[in-house]
This record gives C-alpha cells, sequence and structure tokens, in this order.
C-alpha cells in the first residue's frame, strides 16, 4: 500500500465526517473500531485487489474518486429566511462508460459516504456489465422538514451547482434515500432548461409521463425478490416454506416485502426508521401500505405486535433483507443474526467484521452490488429508451431485468464456487477485473 492511499485511509478513520452540517451515525461505528461506509468499501476494494494481484498503482486508481465536487446549496424558505444546505457529487469511475447512481437527501450525508456509495455504483454497474461508472450525489438535509416548494428550490439550486460535471454521456442521477421521480422530473427541468432544450436522458427513476422506464419504480425490489428467491433455493429452502424479515419500508423494502410474500414467502417482521413490528403467521402487506401511506410509518399496525429494531435484526427466520441504510450489521450484533440467508436491498449494510462473523456462522450473504442492481440495470434501459425515443412494455422490461439479475447471479456463484470465496468477495473481484481491464485497454493518458 501507498503513502498515499495509506494517508487518505488514517484521515477518514479520525475525521469521519468533516464535511457534514450534522453528525454522521454509521450504526457499526461504536463496535468496529473506526467503521464507516467509506471505510468498509476501502476494506473490500483491498480484498479484491489482494486477490487479483493487482498494483499498488492501480489500487490508488481504484480507491480515489476520479472527481469530486461539494457545493452550498442556498434555500429560501417559504418563511422568507435562508439556510444553507451542503451537497456533493462524485464521479468515483467512468472507465466503462458516463458516470452512474442515485442522489440522496438524508441528514446524515457527508462526502465519505457519498465516495463510498459512488464506489459501489462502479462495482455494480461493472458487475452487471451495464456501460457505465460509478457515481452518487447527496445533500445533507431532511427532506420530512421541508415543503414541496422548498424542496424543489433546493433540488433545482443543487442541480444548478452540478451542472457542469453532469449530462446524459457524463453522468446520471437517479433516486436513493429521501429522493423520489418528482425530484428526478425537477432535475430533468432544470438541466434542460439550461440546455435549451429537452434532455430526458440527464435522470434515470422519471415519471414514466416524462419519459421514465416502465417497471422503474420497483426494479430494485424485483430484483432483490429474484436473487433471494434463487438464494433460498440455493440452500436447500422452498421460498413458499421459506419467512422472512425486512428492515427498511421505502422504496426498496417496501415492494420487496410485497413481492416476496405474493412469491408465497411469509414476511414476519417489518421495521422502518420509527420502529418495527412482528406477526408470526406473516404480515398481510397490502394492508401494511395502506397503514403506512395513512400514517407514514409500520408503527401501530394492527396485524402485528411492536418490537424492537434491533429484535428484528435477530428474528428467527430463514432470509433477512436489510433495505435502509449502510452499517447495521456489525460487530456487536452479527453473532444473533439468526436467517439463513441475507440479501442486501440497502447499499452497504453489513460491515466487514460482520460479514467474517456470519460467514464463520454459514450464513449465506448475498452483497448489496448483486443483489440491490435490479435499479440500476432498468435506469440503464430506461436511459436506452430515452435515448432511442423508443418505449418498451412493462414485460419486456422485467423479463429483460429478471434475465440480467439471474444471469450475474450464476457468474457470481460459479466463481466464488471456483476460488472458495464469498458472494462478496467474488462479486467485487469480478467487477473490479473489468473496470481494471477497461483501464488498462484504454491505457493512460498521456
Ligand atoms: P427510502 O428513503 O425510500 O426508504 C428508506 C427506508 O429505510 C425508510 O422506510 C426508512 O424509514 C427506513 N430506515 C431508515 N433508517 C432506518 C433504520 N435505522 N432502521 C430501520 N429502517 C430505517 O430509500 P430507498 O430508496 O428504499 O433506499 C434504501 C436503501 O437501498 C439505501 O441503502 C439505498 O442506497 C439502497 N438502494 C436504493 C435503490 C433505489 O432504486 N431506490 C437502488 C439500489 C440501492
Amino acid at each position: 500500500m501507498t503513502d498515499l492511499l495509506a494517508a487518505t485511509t488514517a484521515s477518514t478513520a479520525t475525521d469521519a465526517a468533516p464535511d457534514s452540517a450534522s453528525t454522521v451515525v454509521h450504526p457499526a461505528a461504536s463496535v468496529d473500531h473506526i467503521a464507516t461506509p467509506l471505510t468498509d468499501a476501502r476494506s473490500q476494494l483491498a480484498e479484491a485487489i489482494g486477490l487479483l494481484g493487482y498494483t499498488d498503482g492501480l489500487h490508488q486508481m481504484l480507491a480515489t474518486p476520479r472527481r469530486e465536487l461539494s457545493v452550498a446549496v442556498p434555500l429560501r424558505m417559504d418563511s422568507g429566511e435562508s439556510r444553507l444546505y451542503l451537497g456533493y457529487r462524485v464521479q468515483h469511475n467512468f472507465s466503462r462508460g458516463p458516470a452512474k447512481g442515485g442522489l440522496r437527501y438524508a441528514p446524515s450525508v457527508n462526502l465519505d459516504e457519498v465516495r463510498a456509495l459512488a464506489m459501489w455504483m462502479t462495482w455494480k454497474c461493472a458487475l452487471l456489465d451495464v456501460p457505465y461508472g460509478g457515481a452518487k450525489g447527496g445533500v445533507a438535509i431532511d427532506p420530512r422538514e421541508h415543503s414541496m416548494a422548498e424542496l424543489e428550490r433546493v433540488t433545482r439550486r443543487y442541480t444548478s451547482e452540478i451542472l457542469p460535471i453532469i449530462g446524459p454521456e457524463r453522468d446520471i442521477p437517479a433516486p436513493d434515500i429521501g429522493t423520489d421521480e418528482q425530484t428526478m422530473a425537477w432535475i430533468m427541468d432544470t438541466y434542460s432548461v439550461n440546455m435549451g432544450y429537452t434532455v430526458p436522458g440527464i435522470v434515470t427513476g422519471k415519471p414514466i409521463s416524462l419519459g421514465g422506464s416502465q417497471g422503474r419504480a420497483s426494479a430494485t425490489s424485483r430484483g432483490v425478490t429474484h436473487i433471494a428467491l434463487a438464494a433460498l433455493r440455493h440452500v436447500g429452502i422452498e421460498p413458499s416454506r421459506a419467512s422472512a424479515a425486512v428492515q427498511g419500508f421505502g422504496k426498496v423494502g417496501a415492494d420487496a416485502a410485497r413481492f416476496l410474500s405474493e412469491a408465497g414467502v411469509s414476511v414476519t417482521g417489518i421495521s422502518d426508521q420509527y420502529g418495527a413490528i412482528f406477526n408470526a403467521a406473516g404480515l398481510d402487506i397490502e394492508a401494511l401500505s395502506e397503514h403506512v401511506r395513512a400514517t407514514g410509518s409500520v408503527v401501530g399496525f394492527a396485524g402485528a405486535e411492536p418490537i424492537d429494531g434491533a429484535e428484528l435484526l435477530a428474528l428467527d427466520v430463514d432470509l433477512l433483507v436489510p433495505a435502509a441504510v449502510e452499517g447495521v450489521l456489525h460487530e456487536g450484533n452479527a453473532a444473533a443474526v439468526r436467517a439463513t440467508v441475507v440479501v442486501e436491498g440497502a447499499n452497504g449494510p453489513t460491515t466487514p467484521a460482520a460479514d467474517r462473523i456470519m460467514r464463520e456462522r454459514g450464513i449465506l450473504v448475498v452483497p448489496d452490488i448483486l443483489a440491490n442492481a435490479g435499479g440500476v440495470i432498468v435506469s440503464y434501459f430506461e436511459w436506452v429508451q430515452a435515448n432511442q425515443a423508443y418505449w418498451w412494455r412493462a414485460d419486456e422490461v422485467e423479463a429483460r431485468l429478471e434475465e440480467r439479475m439471474l444471469s450475474a447471479w450464476q457468474h457470481v456463484l460459479g466463481y466464488a464456487g471456483a476460488r472458495g470465496l464469498s458472494l462478496r468477495t467474488a462479486a467485487t473481484a469480478l467487477a473490479v477485473e473489468r473496470v481494471a481491464e477497461a483501464h488498462k485497454l484504454r491505457g493512460l493518458y498521456p
């Protein structure tokens, strides 16, 4: 390891949230010494680099984002007062194509978190063989504290600030935590107004009436479900006899719970940031969705008993789907996980220490860059459709999504099996190999 890489890693360790307006709470930070999403991502990369035998120079290049932009985003509140928020866009790598990645609105967003998420996007796009590099963006703001008018102004201002580095052939944002198709519509409009013509390919995850793709809104959850069902069968559990717990009931978790339940899996536990619920006989996901629409949380759902959020991760189920935030499975709770299979709907939910513990305990962990790649696959389909101004039917989108997810699953399974690796190490190594190959073929300019 070179001094530069060692130095940047060390400074990350001590200044976990230097750029955030509010404190980052990485659930693992108190137990996995210095664990942050960025140290987790870098440690996964280092393991793959060691396995592939790449040089320090290549390691350094792959560990370091190609471009980072930090912006101040002033917001005029409805009351007339003004506030300032910090925003970021990080392009980790674009050796294989334009950078691609979501936009997150959460108070805990900081530059290091965005760097980690951008790196994972690079591996995800390479692993699923979509012609993109990886990027991520974020604004350290709590969207629940703002009116729609304020969110529109903050989104338009953030878009204007990052305008020089985004574009349908440069960097294409999409929804993530705290953002949705309306956010994408505002970004598309702001970008298009600045260009002087309509540019649907600037974002994915748009409303269908603006050129969004059929099946994009539920694509991540559909992909998670395809992988979860394949993983359960792989360990000899028939999905119709399986039980599951899902952490997070947002864009990914809610539809994952619905699709799993439609596939015959009994979803017995669900949580969100406000609390968790349990029903040994299986939750009625439709009724729960109604309750969440009405109240904003799973808490208080009549068809279940309340449990503690920590208990949810330790439920006696076959399948656990963390679909909320990073670092929730860590050194302090990995030994309590009783699921046979963990399928990562969220990005970075498992720290390297937890990975090790669960592997030793024989738990099959399907990594985020494979399990939740359905979103970026259909984002890619959306971008292709926008660029061709030609729209596919929902059944076409879904069939292509399933084919890509299951072929990646088989590929990772085969690679891991042949080398005795965990699925995460296999998936990361496969992806890193593809990015490194593109880099080598293109050569170093000048
Ligand atoms: P979202 O904002 O729609 O939902 C997040 C959910 O997690 C909410 O229900 C929230 O209450 C819950 N939550 C937050 N903190 C929690 C905690 N500590 N414990 C339990 N629940 C908690 O976000 P999303 O788009 O569903 O994203 C969830 C995860 O999936 C993120 O890691 C995101 O990066 C990842 N992801 C999203 C997509 C996508 O297409 N939206 C694609 C790939 C990966």
